[in-house]
């Protein structure tokens, strides 16, 4: 399942609605500084189920509204919204009907967070398996935020192979093999 675009609506510094075609190949995003980069990928985040605001620079999860800035009032709800291709029909049931796959996550001020898959209104924990199901996920490996590349250069062989572990998916080995040498 691919992303297909990224549609962000009062995210941060996304006052007005903006979409953002994921075509193959995209690795990256560049630009002046402050100009809302790292907003992008943490609206990605966030849409994929994200629930920590701390991890989106955040001090409450309302903060990832426009607070207003450059005349623009601030905002009273953020949307964001995720389209990925399911064509090859990989994804879990019941969401597998329709050959896009619509996300959407919504939040306004003093009434929290809704999530909808395809228009219908679902759980959080939905919407995080249904990623978790395609290996992905607000804390995917393959999404590499700013300082993490310096972080992998500077670590300990010890700590660099711990993250080299989580990225090939067999972090949960070690566990499970003390559990077996305990038996
Ligand atoms: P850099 O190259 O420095 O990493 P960047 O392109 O990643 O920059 P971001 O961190 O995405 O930039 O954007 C930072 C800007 O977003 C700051 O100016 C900050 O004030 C603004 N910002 C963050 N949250 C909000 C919000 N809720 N409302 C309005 N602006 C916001
Ligand atoms: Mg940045």
């Amino acid at each position: 399942m691919n992303f297909v675009k990224l549609r962000v609506a009062g995210f941060k510094t996304f006052v007005d609605a903006t979409e953002a075609p994921i075509e193959p190949g995209l690795t990256g995003i560049v630009g002046p500084n402050g100009c809302g980069k790292s907003n992008l990928v943490e609206a990605l985040r966030w849409v994929m189920g994200e629930s920590s605001f701390k991890s989106l620079r955040a001090s409450g999860m309302e903060d990832v509204i426009f607070a207003g800035g450059g005349s623009r009032p601030a905002r009273n709800h953020a949307e964001v919204v995720l389209t990925l291709d399911n064509a090859d029909r990989l994804a879990p049931e019941p969401f597998n009907g329709a050959d896009e796959i619509e996300v959407s996550r919504r939040i306004a001020r003093g009434l929290g967070s809704t999530y909808r898959v395809n228009g219908r209104e679902v759980r959080a924990r939905d919407v995080q398996l249904l990623f978790a199901d395609a290996s992905s996920g607000p804390r995917s490996p393959s999404l590499v935020g700013q300082g993490r590349v310096g972080e992998i250069i500077n670590a300990r062989p010890e700590q660099r192979r711990r993250i080299l572990e989580e990225a090939a998916g067999i972090a949960g080995l070690h566990a499970r093999r003390r559990e077996a040498e305990q038996r």
